[in-house]
């Protein structure tokens, strides 16, 4: 069984559910107030505000959701989204009438397009890498330049070289493909230019991560948004049309059975965060694991660690124990509280001794 936290959140009135337990009644500013349950409480120092949904206690500090009342009074935490055990229970605490069943999400799309392209499409392939490539290197100290952004990120000049990393301006490839006698007819089969639209280009306005093989060929792309004229709306992470998104980084991995562990992750950033760190690491690009990835990873013989993000919602978390159901085996590993996603760990303290810990957690 998997929950919508949100739904969860939102079918269980707060203060009907914290009044189960304590006496409550009403405060100024919307809050009711009640005595604690878990500290030693003379004074109603609990507050429960039906207004936010949350509650906290000024006298103890502890906070939080719905979730994390009934977690606190069963296991003493707030409520941990990677806890199948605790969250089935703390659903059937609620009233287990009302917990919501999400239905198992379908898996992605299989690929329709080959591992690799051919011919002109492939050499297009390679054009537009080199093209973008180039282009964000050279797109200057300027804060709002792609490059700037990506050092922001943590990412080090040799990671930026070393995979490739590139940026679309959006107006360019047709012109250079033309130069290179490739023709956009081969830009148009390796979808990088729309076909319709001609010069179009489909990472316009995008960082693109390069899917490189072990001899540095260009497999696939993935284009994270980026000019701000894009708009909040459109897709955060686009592969290209006709394909589904790769495992990113898998053609690179060595495949020989080893004791080297292998992290998964959501998103590019990150993945290249750990390549940085010098750990393996491949990128799901979103939370829908493909059946061609999941046998993929099953059939990889080195450890696996699945590191979810951390997000209020629980989404991360939701997504990674699928992922290690569908493949059949791993370890989780956290991130410290508060920390988002790997990538934002990156200029933490703390993140050698995490580094050090998936490497030995087996
Ligand atoms: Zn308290």
């Amino acid at each position: 069984m998997t929950y919508d936290f949100k739904d969860l959140r939102q079918q269980h009135d707060l203060p009907t559910v914290v009044g189960r337990y304590l006496e409550l009644r009403g405060s100024g500013g919307g809050w009711l107030m009640g005595r604690c349950p878990f500290h030693e409480d003379g004074t109603p120092s609990l507050g429960v505000s039906r207004t936010s949904g949350s509650w906290r206690c000024f006298g103890c500090g502890r906070k939080g959701t719905v979730l994390d009342f009934i977690s606190y009074l069963r296991f003493d935490k707030p409520l941990d989204a990677c806890a199948r055990d605790e969250i089935d229970q703390v659903v059937a605490e609620l009233g287990s009438s009302l917990a919501v069943p999400v239905p198992a999400p379908r898996p992605a799309a299989t690929t329709t397009r080959p591992t690799m392209l051919e011919g002109p499409a492939q050499l297009a392939l390679h054009l537009a890498a080199r093209l973008y490539h180039t282009t964000l290197l050279a797109s200057g100290n300027d804060a709002k330049s792609p490059l700037v952004y990506l050092r922001s990120r943590g990412f080090s000049d040799r990671t930026i070289r070393q995979q490739g990393l590139g940026y679309a301006t959006g107006g360019m490839l047709a012109s250079v493909l033309r130069s290179e006698g490739v023709g956009i007819e081969a830009g148009q089969e390796a979808q990088l230019l729309d076909a319709e639209m001609g010069r179009k280009e489909f990472f316009a306005g995008r960082i693109v991560f390069m899917d490189l093989d072990r001899s540095g060929r260009v497999l696939h792309m993935i284009g994270r948004r980026f000019a701000p004229w894009l708009g909040d709306d459109s897709v955060k992470y686009l592969g290209l049309r006709g394909a589904s998104k790769p495992l990113y980084g898998y053609a690179q991995l060595d495949r020989r059975p080893s004791s080297k562990p292998v992290i998964v992750v959501e998103s590019p950033p990150d993945r290249l965060t750990a390549v940085q760190a010098g750990i393996d690491a491949v990128a799901v690009c979103g939370t829908a694991l493909s059946n061609e990835h999941a046998e993929q990873l099953s059939r990889l013989r080195r450890p696996l660690r699945f590191v979810p993000h951390n997000d209020e919602s629980g989404t991360g978390c939701e997504a990674v124990l699928r992922w290690r159901d569908v493949v059949g085996k791993g370890e989780i590993v956290r991130l410290p509280e508060g920390i988002k996603d790997l990538n934002a760990f990156v200029n933490e303290a703390g993140f050698q001794n995490w580094l050090r810990r998936i490497k030995s957690v087996c």
